[in-house]
């Protein structure tokens, strides 16, 4: 199980929404994406939005091992 986290630095650029709709949401009273389900299990899509984003604002957590999950 991974544990994704959005930081406040995000400037909601949306690329992360656009490459996974299913992940993430952008709140526009919060300016920012949050994830639509904090603990997910692992999703290239996932991946794929962490390497999208302008800010480096999301990170992936496994859940197992405490470790961040590499892009
Ligand atoms: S890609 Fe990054 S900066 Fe853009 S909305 Fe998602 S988390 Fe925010």
């Amino acid at each position: 199980m991974w544990r994704i986290t959005v930081a406040n630095t995000c400037i909601a650029s949306g690329s992360c929404v656009g490459i996974a709709p299913e992940r993430f949401e952008l709140d526009d009273v919060a300016g920012r994406a949050h994830p639509l389900t904090t603990d997910v299990d692992p999703d290239e899509a996932v991946l794929d939005a962490v390497a999208s984003c302008p800010m480096e604002a999301i990170s992936v957590v496994d859940l197992a091992t405490g470790e961040p999950v590499e892009v």
